[in-house]
């Protein structure tokens, strides 16, 4: 029998690596529907390709082959046997929670869902009996480590360091647009490139490893480690460590997640071999030069609302740094002051976050508004 697909944002990076995979495994998939933004012409590609029943744009007009729907409708199709959420931003939150609500399996590709909702997207899960398979390489390498999580004791994420892991203080301050985006082993959209480069993507990761595994935060350790050869790993209660390994490629994860609990060929990475890789390097993460893996640490302890201003914050400040409007270390200023400002509420509803981000967006812009006279 045929995996019944939708794929939330598949004309993005991840949603494009995903079609690559279904594309492999053609008889092992059905895809039901495919959603895009404002992409529109890769989109109506993708539907004449693999014919999808529905699919959703910005502009539902535009869209060619296939009926046009809307992600709420998408997600609370029982068609459905498992949707890769695969949009970035809080786009993807409630089409989620709409589709774990009906009892519907999740890969799920986008941080904004945990982090800014973990506690409320994971009880509707275990309610609902619904499987929630991480795509993000980390927490795919975590899932697949863990045989039973009672006795996990400590995460142990792994991180590249990004381009600027050898640089100094100075040179990250007045990097340029174009060499925060030059990672040196992943190829990403840009918002989540630039939250690699300041490590704020590894706190984002801190958090929804705390979700995800209900982990405590004193238990989830961070190491450099800058081949991206160990994809992360755990530690048992009798000391025991299990990595999982592998050469860097989105398609792995996006694999293992979307046919998860089977394992197929597919796309198959290169066979691996310990004597070409030769060494692994592992170092502590540099805390002063990256602060914002100690923001998202204080965010996550803090819990509640606060890891949707970290969020907010954050993601507004790396939309001005796009922008050429701020400098890179701003981005993290910004969020070092909304977080001093903030104060925590807890037990949210998603109306209630979705206020405090539209609340916490607004003031972050503010920051970087010339005074008026
Ligand atoms: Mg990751």
């Amino acid at each position: 029998m045929k995996r019944k697909i939708s794929i939330l944002g598949s004309t993005g990076s991840i949603g494009r690596q995903a079609l690559e995979v279904i594309e492999k495994l053609q008889d092992r998939f059905e895809i039901i529907a495919l959603t895009g933004g404002s992409n529109t012409d890769l989109l109506n590609k993708q539907i004449k390709k693999f014919k999808p029943k529905y699919a959703f744009a910005s502009d539902i007009n535009a869209i060619e082959g296939a009926k046009p729907m809307s992600l709420e409708e998408i997600c609370s199709n029982h068609e459905n046997d498992i949707i890769l959420v695969a949009v970035s931003g809080k786009i993807g939150l409630r089409p989620t929670i709409t589709a774990i609500k009906n009892g519907i399996d999740i890969a799920l590709a986008n941080k904004e869902t945990l982090v800014m909702a973990g506690d409320i997207v994971m009880k509707l899960a275990r309610d609902n009996g619904v499987n929630i398979i991480p795509v993000d390489s980390e927490h795919c390498a975590i899932h697949q480590c863990i045989k039973d999580i009672a006795q996990v004791e400590k995460l142990i994420i792994t991180a590249s360091g990004g381009p600027f892991l050898h640089k100094t203080v100075d040179e990250m301050k007045n990097a340029t647009i174009e060499q925060t985006l030059a990672h040196p082993r992943w190829n990403m959209g840009r918002k989540i490139t630039v939250d690699s480069a300041t490590l704020m993507n590894k706190g984002l990761e801190v958090i929804e490893a705390h979700h995800l595994f209900g982990m405590d935060y004193d238990n989830i350790k961070v190491v450099v480690h800058p081949q991206s050869i160990v994809h992360s790993a755990i530690e048992y209660v009798d000391g025991s460590v299990i990595a999982q390994l592998g050469l860097p490629s989105m398609h792995i994860p996006i694999q293992y997640a979307i046919t998860y609990p089977e394992r197929y060929e597919g796309i198959k990475s290169k066979s691996f071999s310990f004597s070409e890789i030769a060494r692994l390097d592992f170092e502590e993460p540099n805390w002063e030069k990256f602060k914002a893996l100690n923001l998202a640490y204080e965010a996550g302890r803090k819990g509640g609302s606060a890891t949707v201003c970290l969020n907010a914050a954050n993601e507004e400040a790396v939309f001005e740094f796009l922008n050429g409007q701020i400098k890179l270390f701003d981005i993290i200023y910004a969020v070092e002051k909304m977080m001093s400002k903030h104060n925590v509420i807890n037990n949210l509803s998603i109306d209630e976050i979705f206020e405090i981000d539209k609340e916490i967006r607004t003031k972050t812009k503010e920051l970087f508004q010339p005074a008026s006279v």
